[in-house]
Protein backbone atom coordinates (compact mmCIF):
# COMPACT_ATOMS: atom_id res chain seq x y z
CA UNK A 1 0.00 0.00 0.00
CA UNK A 2 0.87 3.43 -0.47
CA UNK A 3 -0.22 7.10 0.03
CA UNK A 4 0.58 10.62 -0.50
CA UNK A 5 0.68 11.54 3.15
CA UNK A 6 0.93 9.55 6.16
CA UNK A 7 -0.68 10.17 9.76
CA UNK A 8 0.53 8.32 12.76
CA UNK A 9 -2.08 8.59 15.14
CA UNK A 10 -6.06 9.16 15.27
CA UNK A 11 -5.87 11.69 17.95
CA UNK A 12 -7.50 15.30 17.62
CA UNK A 13 -4.56 16.18 16.30
CA UNK A 14 -4.46 12.96 13.46
CA UNK A 15 -7.89 13.32 12.31
CA UNK A 16 -7.75 16.98 12.04
CA UNK A 17 -4.39 16.68 9.86
CA UNK A 18 -5.65 13.78 7.93
CA UNK A 19 -8.95 15.63 6.78
CA UNK A 20 -7.47 18.60 5.85
CA UNK A 21 -4.78 17.12 3.87
CA UNK A 22 -7.26 15.24 2.02
CA UNK A 23 -9.49 18.16 1.39
CA UNK A 24 -6.72 19.52 -0.16
CA UNK A 25 -6.73 16.36 -2.90
CA UNK A 26 -4.21 13.61 -1.16
CA UNK A 27 -4.66 10.54 -1.00
CA UNK A 28 -3.48 10.08 2.90
CA UNK A 29 -3.20 6.71 5.34
CA UNK A 30 -4.38 6.85 8.52
CA UNK A 31 -2.93 4.37 11.44
CA UNK A 32 -4.44 3.98 14.76
CA UNK A 33 -3.72 1.62 17.18
CA UNK A 34 -6.99 1.77 18.92
CA UNK A 35 -10.67 0.55 17.31
CA UNK A 36 -11.79 4.23 17.45
CA UNK A 37 -10.70 7.68 16.75
CA UNK A 38 -10.66 10.93 19.28
CA UNK A 39 -7.13 9.97 20.91
CA UNK A 40 -7.09 10.75 24.59
CA UNK A 41 -10.33 12.44 24.60
CA UNK A 42 -12.48 9.48 24.24
CA UNK A 43 -9.40 6.32 25.07
CA UNK A 44 -8.58 8.50 28.41
CA UNK A 45 -11.87 9.41 28.88
CA UNK A 46 -11.10 13.78 28.58
CA UNK A 47 -14.25 15.19 29.72
CA UNK A 48 -13.80 18.65 28.39
CA UNK A 49 -12.15 20.73 25.09
CA UNK A 50 -9.84 23.07 26.59
CA UNK A 51 -7.38 25.69 23.95
CA UNK A 52 -10.85 26.64 22.17
CA UNK A 53 -11.49 30.00 23.36
CA UNK A 54 -10.19 33.28 24.77
CA UNK A 55 -11.44 35.14 27.52
CA UNK A 56 -11.80 38.63 28.81
CA UNK A 57 -13.51 39.31 31.38
CA UNK A 58 -16.77 38.00 30.81
CA UNK A 59 -16.20 37.88 27.57
CA UNK A 60 -15.39 34.62 25.43
CA UNK A 61 -14.40 34.33 22.15
CA UNK A 62 -13.21 31.57 19.64
CA UNK A 63 -9.43 31.55 19.47
CA UNK A 64 -9.32 28.82 17.25
CA UNK A 65 -11.31 28.35 13.96
CA UNK A 66 -11.42 25.91 10.89
CA UNK A 67 -12.41 22.47 11.73
CA UNK A 68 -10.95 22.54 15.44
CA UNK A 69 -14.37 25.07 15.87
CA UNK A 70 -16.26 22.74 13.33
CA UNK A 71 -15.81 19.83 15.79
CA UNK A 72 -17.04 21.98 18.50
CA UNK A 73 -20.13 23.53 17.04
CA UNK A 74 -21.22 19.99 15.95
CA UNK A 75 -20.73 18.30 18.77
CA UNK A 76 -23.11 21.29 20.85
CA UNK A 77 -25.50 20.79 17.78
CA UNK A 78 -26.08 17.32 19.05
CA UNK A 79 -26.52 17.77 22.29
CA UNK A 80 -23.00 16.47 22.42
CA UNK A 81 -21.30 19.48 24.36
CA UNK A 82 -22.33 22.53 26.31
CA UNK A 83 -20.55 25.78 26.56
CA UNK A 84 -18.35 27.57 26.60
CA UNK A 85 -18.20 27.41 30.23
CA UNK A 86 -15.77 30.04 32.58
CA UNK A 87 -12.93 28.00 34.06
CA UNK A 88 -10.59 29.56 36.55
CA UNK A 89 -9.50 32.68 34.08
CA UNK A 90 -10.49 30.80 30.82
CA UNK A 91 -13.22 28.85 29.58
CA UNK A 92 -14.11 25.05 28.60
CA UNK A 93 -16.16 23.26 26.59
CA UNK A 94 -17.39 19.85 28.19
CA UNK A 95 -18.12 17.07 25.82
CA UNK A 96 -19.34 13.41 25.92
CA UNK A 97 -15.86 11.62 24.98
CA UNK A 98 -18.11 8.75 22.95
CA UNK A 99 -20.31 11.49 20.89
CA UNK A 100 -16.42 12.72 19.30
CA UNK A 101 -15.81 9.01 18.15
CA UNK A 102 -18.95 9.01 16.42
CA UNK A 103 -18.09 12.85 15.02
CA UNK A 104 -14.71 11.79 13.75
CA UNK A 105 -16.00 8.28 11.85
CA UNK A 106 -18.44 10.52 9.93
CA UNK A 107 -15.94 12.78 8.93
CA UNK A 108 -13.09 10.29 8.10
CA UNK A 109 -16.01 8.04 5.74
CA UNK A 110 -16.96 11.10 4.04
CA UNK A 111 -13.39 11.54 2.51
CA UNK A 112 -12.66 9.03 0.02
CA UNK A 113 -9.22 10.33 -0.07
CA UNK A 114 -8.43 8.70 3.44
CA UNK A 115 -7.43 4.95 4.16
CA UNK A 116 -8.31 4.07 7.71
CA UNK A 117 -6.53 1.34 9.49
CA UNK A 118 -7.70 0.64 12.89
CA UNK A 119 -5.80 -1.56 15.30
CA UNK A 120 -2.84 -0.62 13.34
CA UNK A 121 0.31 0.21 14.91
CA UNK A 122 3.57 2.09 13.95
CA UNK A 123 6.31 0.03 14.64
CA UNK A 124 9.02 1.00 12.66
CA UNK A 125 10.66 3.08 9.49
CA UNK A 126 12.75 2.93 7.02
CA UNK A 127 15.08 6.32 6.39
CA UNK A 128 16.77 6.93 2.78
CA UNK A 129 18.81 9.89 3.17
CA UNK A 130 17.60 12.25 5.36
CA UNK A 131 13.92 11.19 4.44
CA UNK A 132 11.61 8.65 5.66
CA UNK A 133 10.82 6.38 2.81
CA UNK A 134 8.33 4.09 4.76
CA UNK A 135 6.86 3.28 7.92
CA UNK A 136 6.09 -0.53 9.16
CA UNK A 137 3.18 -1.51 10.58
CA UNK A 138 1.75 -4.23 12.64
CA UNK A 139 -1.97 -5.20 12.97
CA UNK A 140 -3.96 -8.22 12.60
CA UNK A 141 -2.43 -9.13 8.70
CA UNK A 142 0.85 -9.06 10.50
CA UNK A 143 3.73 -6.77 9.50
CA UNK A 144 3.85 -4.52 6.94
CA UNK A 145 5.22 -1.94 4.64
CA UNK A 146 3.19 1.66 3.66
CA UNK A 147 6.02 3.99 1.51
CA UNK A 148 4.67 7.41 1.46
CA UNK A 149 5.86 11.15 0.58
CA UNK A 150 5.10 13.08 3.91
CA UNK A 151 4.49 11.74 7.01
CA UNK A 152 2.65 13.09 10.38
CA UNK A 153 3.57 11.99 13.19
CA UNK A 154 0.39 12.59 15.39
CA UNK A 155 1.04 9.96 18.05
CA UNK A 156 1.30 12.28 20.86
CA UNK A 157 4.35 10.23 21.97
CA UNK A 158 6.37 11.00 18.97
CA UNK A 159 6.48 7.56 18.02
CA UNK A 160 7.43 7.94 14.67
CA UNK A 161 9.92 10.87 15.25
CA UNK A 162 11.59 8.37 17.49
CA UNK A 163 11.80 5.86 15.67
CA UNK A 164 13.32 7.66 12.20
CA UNK A 165 16.08 9.15 15.43
CA UNK A 166 14.77 12.37 15.61
CA UNK A 167 16.25 14.19 18.48
CA UNK A 168 13.73 13.89 21.26
CA UNK A 169 13.34 15.16 24.91
CA UNK A 170 12.12 13.16 27.37
CA UNK A 171 12.24 14.26 30.42
CA UNK A 172 10.80 15.76 32.98
CA UNK A 173 7.34 14.90 32.25
CA UNK A 174 3.72 15.64 34.16
CA UNK A 175 2.00 12.75 35.92
CA UNK A 176 -0.34 10.58 34.71
CA UNK A 177 -4.03 10.12 35.11
CA UNK A 178 -7.04 7.76 35.07
CA UNK A 179 -10.57 9.31 34.66
CA UNK A 180 -13.20 6.86 35.25
CA UNK A 181 -17.10 7.23 34.59
CA UNK A 182 -19.12 7.14 37.65
CA UNK A 183 -23.20 5.91 37.04
CA UNK A 184 -25.89 6.07 39.53
CA UNK A 185 -24.99 8.97 40.46
CA UNK A 186 -27.46 11.85 41.95
CA UNK A 187 -26.38 13.88 39.61
CA UNK A 188 -28.63 17.56 40.44
CA UNK A 189 -27.26 17.11 44.48
CA UNK A 190 -24.02 17.33 43.69
CA UNK A 191 -23.81 20.04 41.59
CA UNK A 192 -25.94 21.47 43.83
CA UNK A 193 -22.91 20.72 46.61
CA UNK A 194 -20.62 22.15 43.79
CA UNK A 195 -16.77 21.75 43.11
CA UNK A 196 -16.21 23.85 46.16
CA UNK A 197 -17.65 20.88 48.26
CA UNK A 198 -15.53 18.24 46.85
CA UNK A 199 -12.57 20.04 47.19
CA UNK A 200 -13.33 21.28 50.83
CA UNK A 201 -13.68 16.84 51.18
CA UNK A 202 -10.54 16.50 49.85
CA UNK A 203 -8.79 19.00 52.02
CA UNK A 204 -10.26 17.47 54.99
CA UNK A 205 -9.32 13.86 53.89
CA UNK A 206 -6.32 15.11 53.40
CA UNK A 207 -5.50 17.04 56.42
CA UNK A 208 -7.56 13.93 58.51
CA UNK A 209 -4.86 11.20 56.76
CA UNK A 210 -8.15 8.72 56.45
CA UNK A 211 -8.30 8.23 52.33
CA UNK A 212 -4.97 8.31 50.88
CA UNK A 213 -6.02 10.53 47.89
CA UNK A 214 -3.44 10.82 45.45
CA UNK A 215 -4.31 14.21 44.19
CA UNK A 216 -5.20 17.15 46.47
CA UNK A 217 -8.08 18.78 43.40
CA UNK A 218 -9.54 17.32 40.83
CA UNK A 219 -13.12 17.02 39.59
CA UNK A 220 -16.52 15.27 38.42
CA UNK A 221 -17.84 16.04 34.95
CA UNK A 222 -21.27 15.66 33.92
CA UNK A 223 -21.34 13.45 30.56
CA UNK A 224 -25.37 14.90 30.04
CA UNK A 225 -26.31 11.10 30.61
CA UNK A 226 -28.49 10.47 33.48
CA UNK A 227 -26.76 9.77 36.35
CA UNK A 228 -23.57 9.67 34.67
CA UNK A 229 -19.98 11.40 35.47
CA UNK A 230 -16.39 11.49 34.48
CA UNK A 231 -14.15 11.52 37.69
CA UNK A 232 -11.08 13.51 37.14
CA UNK A 233 -9.46 12.79 40.83
CA UNK A 234 -6.22 10.27 39.70
CA UNK A 235 -2.63 10.96 39.60
CA UNK A 236 -0.12 8.28 38.72
CA UNK A 237 3.35 8.64 40.46
CA UNK A 238 6.33 6.15 41.29
CA UNK A 239 8.07 6.85 44.69
CA UNK A 240 6.47 10.87 44.33
CA UNK A 241 8.13 10.82 40.72
CA UNK A 242 5.47 10.92 37.56
CA UNK A 243 5.52 7.38 35.54
CA UNK A 244 7.35 7.89 32.11
CA UNK A 245 4.79 5.78 29.82
CA UNK A 246 6.77 5.97 27.15
CA UNK A 247 8.87 2.96 29.06
CA UNK A 248 6.09 -0.13 28.53
CA UNK A 249 7.15 -1.54 32.27
CA UNK A 250 6.33 2.04 33.85
CA UNK A 251 2.79 2.07 31.60
CA UNK A 252 1.84 -1.43 32.71
CA UNK A 253 2.22 -0.18 36.36
CA UNK A 254 0.08 3.22 35.24
CA UNK A 255 -2.44 0.99 34.27
CA UNK A 256 -2.81 -1.12 37.12
CA UNK A 257 -2.13 1.42 39.34
CA UNK A 258 -4.84 3.99 37.57
CA UNK A 259 -7.31 1.11 38.41
CA UNK A 260 -6.59 1.02 41.84
CA UNK A 261 -6.83 4.63 42.32
CA UNK A 262 -10.92 4.57 40.64
CA UNK A 263 -11.56 2.27 43.52
CA UNK A 264 -10.30 4.25 46.29
CA UNK A 265 -11.79 7.27 44.77
CA UNK A 266 -15.34 5.54 44.20
CA UNK A 267 -14.91 5.08 47.68
CA UNK A 268 -14.26 8.22 48.69
CA UNK A 269 -17.34 9.53 46.70
CA UNK A 270 -19.75 7.35 47.53
CA UNK A 271 -18.85 8.02 51.38
CA UNK A 272 -18.51 11.56 51.76
CA UNK A 273 -19.54 13.66 48.23
CA UNK A 274 -23.41 14.26 48.12
CA UNK A 275 -24.99 12.27 45.40
CA UNK A 276 -22.91 9.76 45.59
CA UNK A 277 -24.09 7.70 48.35
CA UNK A 278 -25.35 4.87 45.65
CA UNK A 279 -23.21 5.21 42.67
CA UNK A 280 -20.71 2.88 41.35
CA UNK A 281 -17.67 2.35 38.57
CA UNK A 282 -19.40 2.33 35.38
CA UNK A 283 -15.74 1.43 33.65
CA UNK A 284 -12.19 2.38 33.63
CA UNK A 285 -11.14 3.82 30.26
CA UNK A 286 -9.56 2.11 27.09
CA UNK A 287 -6.15 3.76 28.29
CA UNK A 288 -4.60 5.57 31.30
CA UNK A 289 -4.46 9.36 30.27
CA UNK A 290 -0.92 10.52 29.07
CA UNK A 291 -0.01 14.33 29.42
CA UNK A 292 3.41 14.24 28.01
CA UNK A 293 6.30 11.68 27.15
CA UNK A 294 8.55 12.45 24.36
CA UNK A 295 8.44 16.15 22.65
CA UNK A 296 10.36 16.75 19.66
CA UNK A 297 13.60 19.01 19.52
CA UNK A 298 13.09 20.47 15.98
CA UNK A 299 14.06 23.51 14.69
CA UNK A 300 12.37 25.82 17.11
CA UNK A 301 11.73 25.12 20.61
CA UNK A 302 8.70 27.16 22.05
CA UNK A 303 9.47 28.43 25.63
CA UNK A 304 8.09 28.90 28.32
CA UNK A 305 8.43 32.66 27.78
CA UNK A 306 6.99 32.35 24.59
CA UNK A 307 3.55 31.20 26.41
CA UNK A 308 3.52 33.69 29.08
CA UNK A 309 4.82 37.13 26.75
CA UNK A 310 2.51 36.05 24.19
CA UNK A 311 5.09 35.64 21.34
CA UNK A 312 4.21 35.93 17.94
CA UNK A 313 5.60 34.39 14.81
CA UNK A 314 6.37 35.34 11.05
CA UNK A 315 5.58 31.29 10.43
CA UNK A 316 2.55 31.08 12.66
CA UNK A 317 -0.19 28.71 12.31
CA UNK A 318 -1.88 28.75 15.34
CA UNK A 319 -2.84 30.61 18.87
CA UNK A 320 -3.28 29.38 21.91
CA UNK A 321 -4.01 30.97 25.13
CA UNK A 322 -4.39 28.27 27.61
CA UNK A 323 -2.15 28.25 31.13
CA UNK A 324 1.13 26.57 31.67
CA UNK A 325 -1.20 23.78 33.59
CA UNK A 326 1.74 21.45 35.17
CA UNK A 327 0.79 18.32 37.19
CA UNK A 328 4.18 17.39 38.48
CA UNK A 329 5.25 18.17 41.83
CA UNK A 330 3.42 16.53 44.89
CA UNK A 331 -0.64 16.48 44.88
CA UNK A 332 -1.44 19.56 43.43
CA UNK A 333 -2.01 21.27 40.33
CA UNK A 334 -0.35 25.01 39.12
CA UNK A 335 -1.66 27.20 36.65
CA UNK A 336 -0.23 29.99 35.17
CA UNK A 337 -1.73 32.01 33.24
CA UNK A 338 -1.32 34.89 30.36
CA UNK A 339 -2.57 38.41 30.73
CA UNK A 340 -6.13 38.31 30.19
CA UNK A 341 -7.02 38.49 26.30
CA UNK A 342 -3.37 37.72 25.42
CA UNK A 343 -2.49 34.84 23.47
CA UNK A 344 0.93 33.36 22.27
CA UNK A 345 1.18 31.64 18.73
CA UNK A 346 2.96 28.65 17.61
CA UNK A 347 5.64 28.67 14.67
CA UNK A 348 5.67 26.25 12.14
CA UNK A 349 8.84 25.59 12.84
CA UNK A 350 7.92 23.63 15.81
CA UNK A 351 5.74 21.14 14.01
CA UNK A 352 9.79 20.33 12.15
CA UNK A 353 12.75 18.03 13.01
CA UNK A 354 15.90 19.06 12.35
CA UNK A 355 17.08 15.74 11.02
CA UNK A 356 14.14 14.63 9.07
CA UNK A 357 13.09 16.56 5.63
CA UNK A 358 9.47 14.83 4.72
CA UNK A 359 7.90 15.01 8.68
CA UNK A 360 5.83 16.97 10.55
CA UNK A 361 5.21 16.39 14.66
CA UNK A 362 1.90 18.01 15.67
CA UNK A 363 0.18 17.81 18.72
CA UNK A 364 1.39 17.36 22.29
CA UNK A 365 4.45 16.10 20.95
CA UNK A 366 5.46 19.27 19.53
CA UNK A 367 8.58 21.00 19.57
CA UNK A 368 8.05 22.51 23.02
CA UNK A 369 9.77 23.06 26.48
CA UNK A 370 8.94 21.11 29.14
CA UNK A 371 6.35 24.44 30.59
CA UNK A 372 5.55 25.22 26.74
CA UNK A 373 3.96 21.87 26.46
CA UNK A 374 1.87 21.95 29.55
CA UNK A 375 0.15 24.67 27.61
CA UNK A 376 0.19 23.94 24.45
CA UNK A 377 -1.23 19.96 24.46
CA UNK A 378 -4.36 20.64 24.77
CA UNK A 379 -6.67 19.16 22.53
CA UNK A 380 -8.02 22.66 20.36
CA UNK A 381 -4.68 23.52 19.98
CA UNK A 382 -3.82 20.48 18.92
CA UNK A 383 -6.49 19.92 16.49
CA UNK A 384 -5.37 23.70 15.44
CA UNK A 385 -1.90 21.98 14.78
CA UNK A 386 -3.38 19.06 12.98
CA UNK A 387 -5.46 21.19 10.83
CA UNK A 388 -2.54 23.41 9.63
CA UNK A 389 0.17 20.22 9.61
CA UNK A 390 -2.45 18.50 7.55
CA UNK A 391 -1.95 21.68 4.52
CA UNK A 392 1.40 21.63 5.22
CA UNK A 393 2.14 18.67 4.01
CA UNK A 394 0.07 18.76 0.77
CA UNK A 395 1.78 21.81 -0.05
CA UNK A 396 5.27 19.71 0.34
CA UNK A 397 4.08 16.97 -1.92
CA UNK A 398 4.97 20.17 -4.70
CA UNK A 399 8.39 20.50 -2.76
CA UNK A 400 8.96 16.44 -3.27
CA UNK A 401 8.27 16.38 0.40
CA UNK A 402 10.69 18.53 1.81
CA UNK A 403 8.20 19.66 4.67
CA UNK A 404 10.92 23.12 5.27
CA UNK A 405 10.70 24.31 1.60
CA UNK A 406 6.82 24.29 2.56
CA UNK A 407 6.18 28.57 1.78
CA UNK A 408 4.74 29.36 5.08
CA UNK A 409 2.66 32.48 3.89
CA UNK A 410 1.08 30.36 1.16
CA UNK A 411 0.05 27.96 4.32
CA UNK A 412 -0.97 30.63 6.44
CA UNK A 413 -3.60 32.00 3.23
CA UNK A 414 -4.85 28.67 2.96
CA UNK A 415 -5.77 28.27 6.62
CA UNK A 416 -7.11 31.81 7.20
CA UNK A 417 -9.24 30.51 3.65
CA UNK A 418 -10.82 27.59 5.38
CA UNK A 419 -11.60 29.89 8.79
CA UNK A 420 -8.12 29.24 10.81
CA UNK A 421 -7.58 31.90 13.30
CA UNK A 422 -3.47 32.28 12.85
C1 LIG B 1 -5.71 13.03 32.33
C2 LIG B 1 -5.72 14.05 31.24
C3 LIG B 1 -6.58 15.11 31.31
C4 LIG B 1 -6.60 16.04 30.30
N1 LIG B 1 -7.51 17.05 30.38
C5 LIG B 1 -7.71 17.80 29.28
C6 LIG B 1 -8.82 18.65 29.20
O1 LIG B 1 -9.61 18.75 30.13
N2 LIG B 1 -9.02 19.33 28.03
C7 LIG B 1 -8.16 19.22 26.98
O2 LIG B 1 -8.39 19.86 25.94
N3 LIG B 1 -7.07 18.45 27.04
C8 LIG B 1 -6.85 17.71 28.14
N4 LIG B 1 -5.82 16.84 28.18
C9 LIG B 1 -4.82 16.86 27.06
C10 LIG B 1 -5.32 16.31 25.76
O3 LIG B 1 -6.28 15.31 25.92
C11 LIG B 1 -4.17 15.73 24.95
O4 LIG B 1 -2.98 16.42 25.15
C12 LIG B 1 -4.53 15.78 23.49
O5 LIG B 1 -5.58 14.87 23.28
C13 LIG B 1 -3.34 15.44 22.64
O6 LIG B 1 -3.78 15.18 21.34
P1 LIG B 1 -2.84 14.38 20.33
O7 LIG B 1 -3.65 14.14 19.13
O8 LIG B 1 -1.56 15.12 20.18
O9 LIG B 1 -2.47 13.03 21.09
P2 LIG B 1 -3.40 11.90 21.66
O10 LIG B 1 -4.72 12.41 22.07
O11 LIG B 1 -2.56 11.19 22.65
O12 LIG B 1 -3.63 10.96 20.38
C14 LIG B 1 -2.61 10.17 19.84
C15 LIG B 1 -3.25 9.03 19.06
O13 LIG B 1 -2.23 8.26 18.44
C16 LIG B 1 -2.45 6.88 18.67
N5 LIG B 1 -1.14 6.24 18.65
C17 LIG B 1 -0.13 6.43 19.54
N6 LIG B 1 0.93 5.72 19.19
C18 LIG B 1 0.60 5.07 18.06
C19 LIG B 1 1.30 4.17 17.21
N7 LIG B 1 2.57 3.82 17.46
N8 LIG B 1 0.66 3.66 16.13
C20 LIG B 1 -0.63 4.01 15.87
N9 LIG B 1 -1.34 4.86 16.64
C21 LIG B 1 -0.72 5.39 17.72
C22 LIG B 1 -3.13 6.84 20.02
O14 LIG B 1 -3.87 5.66 20.21
C23 LIG B 1 -4.02 8.08 19.95
O15 LIG B 1 -5.26 7.81 19.39
C24 LIG B 1 -5.73 15.91 29.19
C25 LIG B 1 -4.87 14.84 29.11
C26 LIG B 1 -4.85 13.91 30.11
C27 LIG B 1 -3.94 12.75 29.97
Amino acid sequence: MDADAIVVGGGPTGVMAARAASERGARVALLERYGFLGGSLTASLVGTLCGLFLREGENISYLVGGIARECAEMLKSRGLAFGPLPWEKTAVLPHVPWGLKNLFDEWIEKEERIKLLLHTQLCGCRIEGSKISNILLVNKAGTRKLTGKVFIDASGDGDLAYQAGAEMEGSPVQFPSMNFYMANVNVNEALTAGLSTLQNLINDALEKGDYDLPRSGGAFIPTMRPGEVIVAMGRISINGWPVNCADPEELTYAEREGRKQALLLAEFLKAKMPGFSEAFILDTPTQVGVRSTRRLVGKYVLNRDDVLKGAHFDDAICRSAWPIELHAEGKSTTLEFLEPGKYYQIPYRSLLPKEIGNLIVAGRCLSASYEAQASARVSGTCMAMGEAAGIAAVLALEKDGNVGEVDTSELQSILKKRGAII
